[in-house]
């Protein structure tokens, strides 16, 4: 794991290693399932549920994630060494956790609420990303 989260900016690597001690001390377990994609782990992904099986699972194509750019991460709670991913009211805890510490929740999101995902993106958006418009002092 402790590789995983080397492939974050530097600052949302920060906030995740707080969501983790935070969470332990909260007596709930969870792990980083993952960090920085590539262009085409993304586009895999954006095939599941269209041209692969499966189900569909992200409405972003490679290039168009925040796990592109090394400020987004996935998690899943443990309970007794087993990944729990039905839990909502443990997701929601985590949820909670994360936006204490400055993180964005993808379980707020309207349109396609993503309760495994968080983000740090300093304001900008994915454009900004793509454009490369963005300050790294901000994520240093
Ligand atoms: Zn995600």
């Amino acid at each position: 794991m402790a590789n995983k989260l080397d492939l974050l900016k530097p600052r949302v690597k920060r906030l995740t290693l707080k969501l983790l001690e935070e969470c332990k001390s909260n007596g709930i377990g969870i792990i980083i399932t993952q960090t920085l994609r590539t262009t085409e782990e993304q586009n895999r992904l954006y095939a599941s549920g269209r041209t692969r099986p499966g189900k569909i699972v992200t409405n972003a194509r490679g290039g168009y994630s925040f796990h592109n750019f090394g400020v987004a991460f996935d998690f899943c709670p443990v309970v007794r060494g087993e990944a729990v991913w039905n839990d909502l009211k443990l997701f929601e805890k985590v949820g909670k956790m994360g936006k204490s510490l400055g993180l964005e929740w993808g379980g707020d999101w309207k349109s396609f609420p993503d309760r495994p995902h968080f983000q740090f993106t300093a304001g900008y958006s994915l454009e900004d990303f793509r454009k490369n418009k963005i300050d790294q002092n901000k994520f240093i």
